[in-house]
């Protein structure tokens, strides 16, 4: 069996909690179709604000994302330790969200610097809210491509209320950590 750890770094209302919901809910439903390697289980616990979700997939993989709500200056090492894969969430109608992922991003970096090299993670961006009217966008699509591209991360747009690319999303982080 081979465990695999996300961290969900993003600052607070972006929709990390809601996306992990979306994400773990709906595989759950398509437990049923079983097309590519459903669930035989899941679960999201919370305590002290730091909701886990626990996916034992029917490949056998375990897959625990953590997502906290903090800031990113007051998350610890345990938070990040033995993790695979990191993945940044901002709100595509907050330019404060996107600015801050880079924080997001060297904090994840200080705090897993000692587990192995940097170029050993996987990274994947999600541009949340994509289902929020065009008028109310601040992060443009190509700005965010750009900067994925720049930090070897893959990237998303994502809308956990309408569940647009959230299993795509997931489904490529993990095919991609897979494949290493
Ligand atoms: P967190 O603090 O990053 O975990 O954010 P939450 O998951 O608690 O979401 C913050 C707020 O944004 C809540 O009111 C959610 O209902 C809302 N929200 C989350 N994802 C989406 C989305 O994709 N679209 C829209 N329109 N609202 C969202």
């Amino acid at each position: 069996r081979q465990l695999l750890k996300l961290v969900v770094l993003g600052d607070s209302g972006v929709g990390k909690t809601a996306l992990l919901r979306q994400y773990v809910q709906k595989k759950f439903i398509e437990a049923h179709q079983a097309t590519i390697g459903a669930d035989l289980l899941t679960k999201i616990v919370t305590t002290n604000n730091i909701n886990v979700s626990l996916q034992i997939w029917d490949t056998g993989k375990i897959c625990v994302c953590v997502s906290g709500q903090e800031r990113y200056d007051a998350l610890g090492s345990t938070y990040f330790r033995g993790a695979d894969a990191c993945v940044f969430v901002y709100d595509i109608s907050s330019k404060t969200s996107f600015a801050h992922v880079d924080q997001w991003r060297q904090s994840f970096i200080k705090n897993t610097s000692n587990d192995r090299n940097v170029s050993k993670f996987k990274f994947l961006l999600l541009g949340n809210k994509s289902d929020l009217q065009e008028d109310l966008r601040q992060v443009s699509t190509s700005d965010a491509a750009a900067y994925a591209q720049t930090n070897g991360m893959l990237f998303f747009e994502t809308s956990a209320k309408t569940a647009s690319n959230v299993d795509e999303a997931f489904l490529a982080l993990l095919h991609a950590i897979s494949t290493v």
